[in-house]
Parts: structure tokens; sequence; C-alpha cells
């Protein structure tokens, strides 16, 4: 297939990237780094099933070559991002959704979005299932990125019912892994980068919000799944494993080693309480479960991130 990836220089971008050249297939990558990083797509430049277009999709798309997918994963996706970039978060899950089902459309493409496990808000259900509609503030500072993707995917969903395209949604829960940006702001690389340098550990509130972190290769694999499946209804992916914030805490001082001491900072407005994925549909429909657990992910990024800092 020739895949357009936009986003395709960000942290799930880019492996989206290399995993799809390794089946065989011919990317387009559009993405104006914003968020990205050129280095993630540095080792993919010279390869001829790869091609780059600097562009922001917040604005039309011309894309020359004939396309048989477009992924859509240009937004910024940390809070500490989409809390910098609120209007560019608000454009590219608005307009840049627009534009990418426009390319889908017109190239008779199928698409997927990403979306994400921002949909259900500060969720009053746990786990999360596809069918929870969700608790969002849409005027609190989260709001640019939550109803922007739920903007997306009720777009999404229109052009599955009125333009005939071939849709899928996949709502990414936290997902962690080599290529984070070191000041991407999300608690995996904070607490990761503070602990390599002996610096404080910051934990927001009282630590006692949970999360659940998924490793990327299982995330991409559960993706390339779901792009190849005849879904068109959202799918959570994601590890339902889940623990506080004070936990992933402990745990990342105990595999670095560190002497860091933990200290709490002010909770963000409207963070999350909870959150775990009910990752039934993912499993009975794609056969798709999460293979790497929590100490063998992070030792991974840990590695990575030594070399990075
Ligand atoms: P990231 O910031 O590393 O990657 C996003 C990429 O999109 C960057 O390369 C950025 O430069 C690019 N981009 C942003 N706006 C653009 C625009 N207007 N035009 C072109 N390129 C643009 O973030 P990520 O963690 O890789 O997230 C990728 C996608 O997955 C996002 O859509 C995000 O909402 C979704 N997601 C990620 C997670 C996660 O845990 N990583 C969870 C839920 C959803
Ligand atoms: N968090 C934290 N310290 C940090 C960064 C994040 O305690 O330095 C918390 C944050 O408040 C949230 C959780 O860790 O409760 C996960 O945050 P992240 O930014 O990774 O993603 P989110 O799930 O909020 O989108």
């Amino acid at each position: 297939m020739n895949v357009v990836i936009t986003g395709g220089a960000g942290f799930l971008g880019s492996h989206l990237c290399d995993y799809l050249i390794e089946k065989g297939h011919f990317i387009i990558c559009v993405d104006n780094f914003i968020t990205g990083n050129e280095k993630n797509i540095e080792h993919l430049r010279e390869n001829k099933s790869f091609k780059f277009i600097n562009h922001n999709v917040s604005q039309y798309i011309d894309i020359g070559d004939d396309v048989d997918a477009v992924l859509h994963f240009a937004s910024p996706a940390s809070p500490v991002d989409y809390l910098t970039f609120p209007i560019q978060t608000l454009k590219v899950g608005s307009l840049g959704t627009l534009h990418s089902l426009g390319v889908a459309k017109s190239k008779k493409a199928k698409f997927l979005l990403a979306s994400t496990s921002e949909v259900y808000g500060d969720p009053q259900v746990r786990p999360q299932t596809e069918d929870y509609w969700g608790h969002v503030n849409p005027v609190g500072p989260r709001g640019v990125y939550d109803e922007a993707k739920r903007f997306a995917e009720a777009m999404t969903m229109a052009y599955l019912r009125y333009h005939d395209v071939d849709t899928k949604i996949v709502r990414i829960f936290n997902t962690y892994g080599t290529r984070m940006r070191v000041n991407d702001g999300r608690a995996v690389p904070n607490f990761l980068s503070q602990a390599i340098k002996g610096e404080d550990i910051t934990v927001y509130g009282e630590g006692e919000q949970t999360r659940s972190f998924c490793y990327v290769s299982d995330l991409v694999d559960g993706i390339y799944r779901l792009l190849m499946s005849e879904l068109h209804d959202p799918v959570n992916i994601g590890n339902p494993e889940e623990l506080t914030v004070m936990e992933l805490a402990k745990e990342i001082i105990e595999i670095t080693g560190s002497k860091s001491k933990i200290v709490c900072k002010e909770l963000p407005t409207d963070d999350p309480k909870v959150r775990q994925p009910d990752i039934t549909r993912a499993k009975n429909l794609l056969g798709w479960s999460p293979k790497v657990d929590r100490a063998d992910g992070l030792r991974r990024t840990l590695e990575y991130f030594k070399s990075a800092i």
C-alpha cells in the first residue's frame, strides 16, 4: 500500500513509519515538526520506501501519488504541548482531520484516525468501554485537545456514513517508549529524565490518579491490525494494567536506581482521576492484547533516554 502518515515525524508516527516499511508498504510522511523531531525519521530519509513532505495539515493537503491508506496522527499529544499550542491543536483536530479525510475520499483510500482516551475526559466509569460517551469539560484548558478529538471522531463517522470512506478510529491510551522527547512533559519522559539526572521527581497532586501505560511496539501492532480489519467503530488500544502515578514514580526510581526524591506539585486542572482501557473489543475482534510488561518497556525506554540526555 501507499500510506500517508500525518504526524509521521512524531513519537508514534515515526514508529508507524518503521513498522509499515518493514511490512513492505510505501510511506508518505507529512509533518511540520511543531512537536516532532527530524531525528525520528533521519534513518528513513534515504529509504526508497519513504518520502517526506514538510507541510501543516491544517491547510489543504496536496498529494501527487496514488494513496491506499491515510493515517491521521498529526496533533500535539502531551498536555504540556497542547496547552502551549491550543489553537494549533484545535485546528489540526478539526481542519487537519477534514483535509486528511479529503485525501482519503479523493484517492479512494482507507482512513484511520488517531483518537484518544481523552474523549472519555475525567471518566465516571472504570474501565472505559468504547460505548461510554465521556465526561469532558469543553471550556477547561484540556478542552482544546479533548473536543478537537471528539470533533475529529464525529467528522470521521460522517465521512463513513455520507461519503462511504472506509474509516477506522483507534482510541489510544497512554503510550510510552523510545523517541519520546526528553522534555515533552508527559509522566514517563519527565520521571525518567528526572531520575537519570538525579533531580526531584515531580508528582502532580498526591499522585493518587491512575493511568495504564502501553509500550509503543504493542500499540503499533494493534493499530496495524485495526487498519487491516473491516471495523469502523472506535477501538480502545492500551494496556489495561492500571497503577497510580505515585506507584509509577516509585517504580521508575527503582528501575533507574536513582537517588531522586519524589516531590508533589499542583495537580493540573481537569486531570483525569482514573484511566483504564477495556480492551475486550480489541481482543475479540482484532485478536490483540499487549505483550510487553511495564518493567521491560521502561527499561527499553530508559536506555533510549540515557543516550538522548
Ligand atoms: P507527537 O507530538 O510526538 O507527534 C505528533 C506529530 O504531529 C509531531 O511530529 C508534530 O510535529 C505533528 N503535527 C502536529 N500538528 C501538525 C500539523 N498541523 N501539520 C503537520 N504535522 C503536525 O505525539 P504522539 O504521542 O506521537 O501522538 C501522535 C498521535 O497519537 C496524536 O494524534 C495524539 O493525539 C495521538 N495519541 C497519542 C497518545 C500517546 O500516549 N502517545 C495517546 C492518545 C492519542
Ligand atoms: N504527571 C505527574 N508529573 C509529571 C507529569 C505528569 O504527576 O511530571 C501526571 C499527570 O498529572 C497525569 C499523569 O501523570 O495525572 C499522566 O500524565 P501525562 O502527561 O503522561 O498524560 P495524560 O494522561 O495526563 O494525558
